[in-house]
This record gives C-alpha cells, sequence and structure tokens, in this order.
C-alpha cells in the first residue's frame, strides 16, 4: 500500500479504519482492473451500495463526489461499487467477499495489503447501466 496515499485518505476522513481501507483498495483495484487513465482524462463514475467509512476512500482515491455529480448511492448496504468509464465505455462492480475473522487492526492491513486481491473482491460487471450522456 502507497503510504502516502494512505495518510491522505485518512487525513480526510478524520480517523483509520477497516472501513476506509475497504474503499480505497477498492478503488485502487478498480483503476487497475477498469482501467482508468486520469491522465488521459477519462470521466469516471460511482454508484456505491452503502454509505459508510468506505466511500470516503472512493471520494479521495477515485475523485468521486457528490458536488461533481460523479458519485451516486443506491439502498442495499453492501460494501459494493459499480464504477463506470464513461471516456471508454467499460464498467466494473466490485463486491466485498466475507473475510475470514480477524482484529480490526489485522483487518485494515489486510484489506491494504493482501497481495492477491480476488481473496478481497468479487470482480462483476454491474446490475444495470448508466443512461447516456446528451
Ligand atoms: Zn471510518
Amino acid at each position: 500500500m502507497n503510504e502516502e496515499l494512505w495518510a491522505k485518505c485518512v487525513a480526510y476522513h478524520g480517523h483509520h479504519c477497516p472501513g476506509l481501507a475497504i474503499g480505497v483498495r477498492a478503488s485502487l483495484e478498480i483503476i487497475k482492473a477498469l482501467p482508468i487513465d486520469f491522465e488521459a482524462g477519462d470521466e469516471i463514475v460511482c454508484v456505491a451500495e452503502n454509505e459508510s467509512c468506505s466511500v470516503d476512500g472512493i471520494r479521495v482515491v477515485l475523485g468521486c463526489t457528490g458536488e461533481k455529480g460523479n458519485l451516486f448511492f443506491i439502498k442495499g448496504g453492501n460494501q459494493a461499487f459499480s464504477v463506470f468509464n464513461q471516456t471508454t465505455g467499460k464498467s466494473i462492480r466490485l463486491v466485498l467477499k466475507d473475510l475470514p475473522e480477524m482484529e480490526r487492526d489485522q483487518k485494515e492491513a489486510f484489506l491494504l495489503n493482501e497481495p492477491d486481491a480476488s481473496k478481497l473482491f468479487e470482480f462483476m460487471k454491474p446490475h444495470f447501466e448508466l443512461p447516456q450522456k446528451s
């Protein structure tokens, strides 16, 4: 895990917690898997299925916010994020897997540092399409 990025996320969120780690790691995996090229100016939209600590990770790492109009919520209570790259037309949905029982700090470290992302998340297609931009 990039310590500098994690420190930035913790500063934004106000504390460190496993929830924040979920959102940060999910964002990093989404950038790789979708992929997203921020330098090329890719425009992305995120639909989160919860409104918990993890969403701050999405805000900082993916730059999706309500103010910018590229962060939306649907009810469901899942640690799941559908991200649409509107520049490439590609999309992905990451869903947190059931993790083994562990202490809070251990869980946070596992989420940030586990090399095999498939132990953390299910990589799927979103259940829906976004409306076309007019
Ligand atoms: Zn938190």
